[in-house]
């Protein structure tokens, strides 16, 4: 299903390799993607190449290592990418279960997520592992992203926005330049995040689609946690929970 569907912008050309999305977006600057897991979780390697004229390695970050991310790591061994930074769009456990996985083959890198999760990564209950029968656990954030912070990889500036409501940390990571925004599990193709889980607020969630997420150009790319990509204005048109 997800791998079948075309994304729809950025000039995009979708290569099927061991479960990977790669995804061409402009010269300097590609999104690859990877569905993992039990629950087909999209994580994503963000690559900016150096500007035509310089020299010097690409930059990349991982966000949302899930469970099983072999592909993804294959995928950085095979292309000698060294991520900056792991980001998390939130810590449920399908996000965040490959973390120490990634840590393993680069240590020492930061692991970045909203304040309010941090106690999420060593606690099943609160990351939602538990009820799989599969507790995870992984090592703790080492920094924070919160409201309007500034994030800058390869030159390109990205912002952070909080749009909680599916959990109470969640957080999209938006690129004005690019008019991408990775949104986790606040909003999805033709439909939204969850808000019944413990720590789900479906009035704020609402509210982060509609007065965060809605205010962005209608362009924007919107790449979800699960499922294929959209854009502000298809979710605006087509989205039965908007209306
Ligand atoms: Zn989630
Ligand atoms: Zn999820």
């Amino acid at each position: 299903m997800f791998l079948g569907k075309m994304f729809p912008s950025h000039n995009v050309t979708l290569h099927f390799t061991a479960g990977s999305i790669w995804l061409r977006m402009a010269s300097t600057f590609k999104l690859h993607a990877f569905e993992l897991g039990r629950c087909q979780t999209n994580a994503y390697v963000l690559e900016v190449a150096p500007n035509q004229g310089q020299t010097g390695a690409s930059a990349c970050w991982v966000i949302d290592p899930g469970e099983s991310p072999q592909p993804l790591l294959k995928f950085l061994r095979d292309t000698g990418l060294k991520p900056e930074a792991i980001l998390l769009t939130h810590a449920h456990a399908d996000h965040i279960a490959g973390v120490d996985q990634v840590l393993g083959v680069f240590p020492n890198i930061p692991v970045l997520a909203h304040a309010r999760e941090h106690d999420w990564f060593q606690d099943p209950q609160l990351n939602l592992s538990l009820f799989i029968g599969e507790p995870v656990s992984v090592c703790a954030p080492t920094g924070t992203l919160a409201h309007a912070q500034k994030l800058s990889l390869g030159g390109i500036q990205f912002q952070v926005l909080e749009t909680p409501g599916h959990s109470p940390g969640s957080v999209t990571l938006h690129c004005p330049s690019e008019k991408l925004a990775i949104v986790g599990d606040t909003l999805f193709q033709n439909s939204i995040g969850r808000s019944d889980f413990p720590g789900s607020d479906p009035d704020v969630l609402m509210h982060s689609i509609n007065e965060v997420l809605m205010t962005l150009p209608g362009d924007t790319a919107i790449y979800p946690g699960h499922g294929p990509s959209t854009t502000i204005d298809k979710e605006r048109r087509n989205n039965p929970f908007l209306r």
